[in-house]
């Protein structure tokens, strides 16, 4: 069908052939890979996937029940797309950022109804937009135009679209606008509104990537202490049931220091997604008190809804969080989970028929996995600010089996792993991450910062602390077999101090007020006391001194008390000076 010949009714226009699932084949579609078009009578959205000849294949983002061979396909001829602009935060979308609360209005109920659509951002809100740039200031894509308060929390930048030309300011309107009212007009005829598409599968453009070196603080202490993510870096949390996963994603929306979360959740099932529904808006920012919604954007797509918006949840994410990163902003993006979005493009792909990979998986999964986590990074933006995305994707293994592909691939490309330990859990040790199993390839890049902004010897204090744990381990084993008391005393000294690293410092406690939020400077403070515990102890055993006088000194058991101190500072000035006394009165 040409676009020429009738262009007001047919333009695009195809016929269904085939549905399979989510998978729908149409013919005389005039359409092109990744426009949006839409299906059936009911108009349901999908997206083209392949064309073949004349067959073009379509992944429809909703329920197909129904919908019959010969029915009609609309093209758009636009690629899938999200809206960016002031109204993303604090709102709750689907994967293909429908607005929940808006589809729920529309439908009565959530989740059921099909061919309903709704913009992404509220386009009849008024907004109260505060130019930057003048008349004659001359713009370029991306240069900031204006500012607009979106919530109580966030400045929302105005940008020139990275797709314009830019130019001279003919005019910049002080006031309030809809996200769809010229805010800013270009010599050229250009129109700058507060409102923006991007296709979501298309990296938003960037003057250059950085290698990152400022750490995603997240105030928990393994994670600073031992493995620490950078701003821009990835990261991989597999997470067991029941292993902690869900508090560990609260804290770190909570306190790691993003100016923006973006929570996609993804195909967990119906239940678990409620729950972040409803958990989220209740969540308090520790450094506003107002909700944490204020500067989250939330993705929900539960495993009841469609395969397709599963699959395509996870790019809506990610380009919202590069529209807030090229504000100039630290945005955290969590996926949760990457498992049910890899499970989403194998059942597209078995739809396909296409040759089948490892476990069935499609063979462009590592690349698809790759190409997400790639889109994270600490970057120069076109406007000259610096802004970062850093993603942390949660992995559910079946049976917690690590050797699985999609465990395995995103392995490769990650550069932090929280290895979520089911044991650890079940031990009541919290967070229940897993130290010999986890790692971090950012601690090199950034142990400048921690030495500059904590303490001159952050690095070799982790290392020690990393030794003695590694020991630790390998002494239990010996212990297993033959008993604590048949162990030489300094070893037997090794594994009371390593028991204080794990009770004192590594567990972390995110249901008690003092100790949820742990600052590096105090993370650096217990790490300390615990080592100079450690140096006082074998200088006494060095002496002479009985192993049971040196565990058993009053001070001792206060290492494992510094976390909920209010006044740490004070605590652990005391607590070292009477570790040293005590020790040394002993010989
Ligand atoms: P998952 O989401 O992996 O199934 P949850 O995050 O719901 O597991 O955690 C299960 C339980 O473990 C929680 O209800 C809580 O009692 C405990 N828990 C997990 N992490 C912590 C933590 N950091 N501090 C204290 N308790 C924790």
């Amino acid at each position: 069908m040409s676009q020429a010949s009738e262009p007001e009714t047919t333009e695009g226009t195809g016929r269904i052939k085939s549905v399979s699932g989510p998978v729908v084949k149409a013919v005389d579609l005039d359409a092109r890979m990744n426009d949006v078009v839409y299906v059936g009578d009911e108009g349901l959205m999908g997206e083209v996937i392949e064309i073949e000849g004349d067959v073009t294949t379509i992944q429809v983002y909703e329920e197909t029940s129904g919908v019959a061979p010969g029915e009609p396909v609309e093209n758009t001829g636009e690629p899938l797309s999200v809206d960016l602009g002031p109204g993303m935060l604090d709102a709750i979308y689907d994967g293909v950022q429908r607005p929940l609360d808006v589809l729920e209005e529309k439908m009565d109920s959530a989740f059921l109804d099909r061919g309903v659509d709704a913009p992404g951002i509220d386009l009849e809100k008024e907004w109260e937009f505060t130019p930057e740039v003048e008349a004659g200031d001359n713009v370029e894509p991306g240069d900031i135009v204006g500012v607009v308060p979106e919530t109580v929390t966030i400045d929302h930048k105005v940008m020139v679209p990275p797709d314009y030309e830019g130019g001279v300011v003919e005019s910049a309107e002080e006031g309030e606008f809809t996200v769809d009212d010229p805010v800013v007009t270009l010599e050229n005829g250009e129109e700058i509104a507060m409102r923006q598409e991007w296709p979501v599968r298309e990296q938003r453009p960037t003057v250059e990537k950085r290698t990152p070196r400022t750490p995603l603080v997240s105030g928990q202490r393994i994670l600073d202490g031992l493995f620490p993510i950078a701003k821009g870096g990835t990261a991989a949390i597999p997470g067991p049931f029941g292993s902690g996963k869900t508090v560990t994603q609260h804290s770190l929306a909570k306190f790691a220091d993003a100016d923006i979360v973006v929570y996609v959740g993804c195909g967990e099932r119906g239940n678990e997604m409620t729950e972040v529904i409803e958990d989220f808006p209740e969540l308090e920012d520790p450094k506003t008190g107002n909700s944490l919604m204020a500067r989250t954007s939330l993705i929900a797509n539960t495993s009841n809804m469609p395969v397709a918006a599963r699959e395509s949840c996870v790019y809506t994410g990610i380009t919202i969080a590069e529209y807030y990163r090229d504000m100039g902003y630290d945005v955290a993006l969590m996926a949760d989970s990457t498992s049910r979005w890899a499970e989403a493009m194998r059942e597209i792909s078995s739809r396909l028929e296409e040759m089948p990979g490892e476990e069935g998986y499609p063979a462009y999964l590592a690349a698809r996995l790759a190409e997400f986590y790639e889109r994270a990074g600490y970057f120069e933006n076109l406007n000259g600010t610096e802004g970062s995305v850093s993603a942390i994707g949660a992995v559910s293994p079946p049976g917690g089996d690590f050797s699985e592909p999609v465990t395995q691939n995103t392995l490769r490309i990650v550069k932090t792993f929280w290895a979520l330990d089911a044991d650890l859990a079940e031990r009541r040790h919290f967070p229940a991450i897993n130290w010999n199993e986890s790692y971090s390839l950012y601690q090199d890049q950034l142990d400048p910062w921690f030495k500059e902004n904590v303490a001159e010897d952050w690095a070799e204090r982790r290392q020690w602390a990393v030794d003695t744990l590694d020991e630790e381990g390998e002494l239990q084993e010996i212990v297993q077999l033959v008993g604590k008391d048949a162990l030489p005393e300094d070893q037997q000294l090794t594994l009371e101090i390593a028991r204080y690293l794990r009770e004192g410092y590594l567990q972390q406690n995110a249901f008690i007020d003092v100790d949820m939020y742990c600052p590096p400077e105090k993370t650096y403070a217990i790490l300390s006391t615990i080592q100079t515990y450690n140096d006082e102890a074998f200088d006494a055993l060095d002496a002479g001194v009985p192993i049971e006088d040196i565990t058993s000194i009053d001070a001792a058991p206060k290492l494992n008390r510094i976390a909920t101190q209010e006044d740490w500072e004070e605590f652990v000035e005391e607590l070292q000076a009477d570790i040293t006394e005590q020790l040394r009165s002993l010989y």
